[in-house]
């Protein structure tokens, strides 16, 4: 077995120039100026956060329910006249299940038994249990050492070893996309196509990105690769113009809905505006434990307290284990604040719908530009609170700064 090449429980075989990469902080998401600037941008442009859920669900890739959230897309892709192309790409926000269906699609190539049209792996031959295993020969999973923390957390405490204190890096590097050079100039060991995953395609610096380029342009009849992208206008043009781009949309309410309930996180459906309608991100935040501490900051949020009350409070949710982050307690205020703002201006709540009246009650006693300065003024908290030199001052901070307008 080589030595950066290892098979994992996300993904069957991880293409890594490190074994065993350690614990680093999720990539910060762009900050939005509160009313001054349209928050839509938020969830397009999410960063390309692994999902921890994919490994509890890597056998459920397999089924056809598990791929509704784009039916569209998966009945494009698998067609009786559809010629795949040798590079995929699937753009869109974080969260809406791209890489759900890479891995579906990547199962339903490297099956050994024939498929019709739009029937997803058959589950039971060879191959599909290799897959199931994570030990596919003719798969490769290309992403950065830093989306591999779940799982390599784990492996490095069972077995004791901390001796890695490197940070893993965000970026695939050069050495991984020559280890999958080197995978495409070889024959597959089951006879059959071969498949390269590369999630996020935006982790690719120019340089890494043009080595990819010369396998691109190389054709091949048996060999895919699907390159995932959050930001895909970030990727060079060359990369864009040599592979099909399939652009996956907000899923239909009623499907992420469905997909929520599938997974017994039906109750958790309100959270979708929150998340910007990526259902794959309600069901991450719920898993980890963070909805539980949203609810509770949602909470204090529409019966605020005195300020400093408030930040004690806060304090402690930001220490307990598995809780938030301190940048998402203050984007979670941030949304708040501008819930409060369409109340003020007679709009509709964006994030936070359910609660429409009692934020138009909040509203009924603000002054629209006290609101306004209170955005920006946590607006300019945001950009520090990924590492504030005292959290309980920060929180202080942050809720004079968010119930000023409240007068609190
Ligand atoms: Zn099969």
């Amino acid at each position: 077995m080589r030595p950066n090449a290892w098979p994992a429980r996300n993904g069957n075989w991880i293409v890594s120039s490190r074994k065993k990469p350690s614990s680093t902080s999720a990539c910060a998401p762009p900050i939005w100026p509160g009313l001054l600037k349209p928050p839509e941008e938020y969830a397009s442009s999410t960063p390309g956060r692994p999902l921890s859920i994919y490994r509890n669900n890597l056998n459920k890739y397999l089924q056809v329910a598990d791929i509704i959230l784009n039916s569209e897309i998966w009945r494009d892709l698998t067609g009786a006249e559809t010629r795949l192309p040798h590079a995929l790409l699937f753009a869109g926000a974080a969260g809406v299940g791209k890489r759900e269906l890479a891995d579906a699609l990547a199962a339903r190539l490297l099956c050994e038994q024939p498929r019709q049209p739009h029937e997803p792996a058959c589950g039971v031959c060879p191959s599909c249990l290799m897959w199931a295993s994570s030990q596919h020969p003719d798969y490769r999973l290309l992403q950065p050492d830093a989306a591999l923390e779940d799982d390599e957390a784990g492996d490095a405490a069972t077995a004791g070893d901390s001796t890695d204190k490197k940070k893993a890096s965000k970026q695939i590097r050069i050495q991984q996309v020559r280890e999958v050079e080197e995978f495409f100039h070889i024959s597959g060991h089951r006879g059959g196509a071969r498949v390269c995953v590369i999630d996020p395609a935006e982790a690719m610096n120019p340089i890494t990105a043009n080595s990819l380029l010369k396998i691109l342009e190389e054709p091949s009849v048996s060999f895919y690769f699907i390159m995932i992208s959050h930001r895909w206008r970030r990727l060079l043009p060359t990369l864009l113009s040599r592979s099909r781009r399939v652009m996956f949309g907000r899923p239909p309410d009623e499907q992420s809905q469905r997909w929520l309930a599938e997974r017994q996180l039906a109750e958790h459906a309100k959270w979708l505006p929150f998340f910007g309608y990526a259902p794959l991100e309600v069901a991450d935040a719920a898993r980890t434990g963070r909805l539980k501490a949203l609810e509770s900051v949602v909470a204090d949020l529409l019966k605020p307290q005195e300020a400093l009350a408030q930040a004690n409070r806060w304090e402690n949710l930001v220490k307990a284990d598995g809780a938030l982050s301190m940048e998402e307690l203050v984007n979670t205020v941030q949304k708040w604040l501008f819930d409060l703002g369409q109340c003020a201006v007679a709009a509709t709540p964006r994030y936070f719908p359910q609660q429409n009246k009692t934020l138009d009650a909040i509203a009924a006693r603000l002054s629209l530009p006290v609101l306004i300065q209170a955005q920006q003024q946590v607006f300019q908290l945001r950009a520090w609170s990924n590492h504030p030199l005292n959290p309980r001052l920060f929180l202080e901070d942050l809720c004079v700064r968010a119930f000023r307008p409240l007068g609190l």
